[in-house]
């Protein structure tokens, strides 16, 4: 009998260990920060629930232009790893934060800094000399690479990656979860691609250079922006030359990115007998499209919807 009471007094102190440990572990839950939605989104996937993960961008702003509020620096003070777009995509508001957060861990070069950038494939590489003269906010290469869904699982992996690295007794944890996320983007990729398949090679217009690797992917055919450059608002006589150029090339799908106004889209589409689509480029762009595979479910939907009625 003796035995059994020590057994069971065993079990409880094991019990109340357990607890305590994993209390402990929920406390040591890693803080991720992101620049942006779409990194939050893939973080999520990778991370699940070993980690508390917050983008600064919502997924309805212009990534190039975030309004840097200072709420944002508590919890850059706070975070473990921060992960950024790179490719100066934030250059313009996320810098001053993170100096400002005082937060050793998360400085450019330091273990908690994370550039998304080096895992996924770069289109439009400057071939001369960088500069952003002229205004053009995509100096490195396109920052636009989460919208093709090989690089959304490149960036998920080196996410993974990086906390096992930070929180090395959940890697195995991580890795699982990085495992699943393939999976499962792997279908979703087989539905995509043959969703779009009947239209590989048609002509499109966008508004900003959001879409080369999202075009690429679905072997679309971007023939013209609606910014001169990106980040340079439309002129009168680019806007006239891309009109001719449209109706030339019988162009009928207008991509605009949801914070853009569409007076110009709008008067180009009625120039040309074209079609405006509000496509989003990043997760959270409408309340619905809370994950990276809603994100490309909605667009596909919307694209497919203009091109069958613009045929
Ligand atoms: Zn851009």
């Amino acid at each position: 009998m003796d035995f059994f009471r020590h057994k069971l007094r065993l079990l409880a102190a094991l019990l109340v260990c357990s607890v305590i440990l994993s209390g402990e572990s929920q406390a040591k839950k890693l803080n991720v920060m992101t620049a942006t939605t779409d990194l939050a989104a893939l973080a999520q996937e990778v991370g699940g629930d070993k980690i508390d993960v917050e983008s600064i961008a919502k997924g309805y702003q212009d990534p190039h232009f975030v309004e840097a509020k200072p709420s944002f620096l508590l919890k850059l003070r706070r975070a473990d790893l921060l992960v950024v777009v790179g490719l100066d995509l934030e250059i313009g508001w996320l810098p001053p934060l993170i100096t400002q957060s005082g937060n050793p861990k998360i400085q450019p070069a330091s273990v908690g800094y994370l550039d998304a950038s080096q895992f996924a494939e770069i289109l439009e590489k400057p071939s001369g000399p960088v500069s952003r003269a002229m205004g053009d906010v995509h100096p490195l290469g396109n920052p636009h690479y989460w919208l093709d869904p090989e690089n959304g699982r490149r960036v998920a992996k080196g996410i993974a990656n990086k906390l096992a690295e930070m929180d090395p007794a959940d890697a195995a944890y991580f890795q699982q979860r990085d495992q699943d996320f393939e999976k499962r983007l792997g279908d979703a990729e087989k539905n995509w691609d043959n969703q779009m398949k009947p239209y590989r090679g048609r002509k499109v217009v966008t508004y900003h250079k959001s879409w080369p690797n999202f075009a690429k992917h679905f072997g679309l055919d971007v023939v013209g922006y609606i910014e001169p450059r990106p980040g340079i608002p439309p002129t009168p006589s680019h806007t006239i030359e891309l009109i001719q150029q449209m109706k030339r090339d019988n162009v009928k799908v207008i991509m605009v990115e949801p914070y853009f106004d569409l007076k110009t889209p709008n008067s180009i589409a009625s120039g040309t007998g074209g079609r405006v689509v509000v496509m989003l480029p990043s997760v959270g762009g409408e309340k619905d499209v809370t994950d990276y595979f809603k994100l490309f479910d909605y667009d596909i939907a919307l694209l497919k919807k203009a091109f069958d009625e613009t045929k």
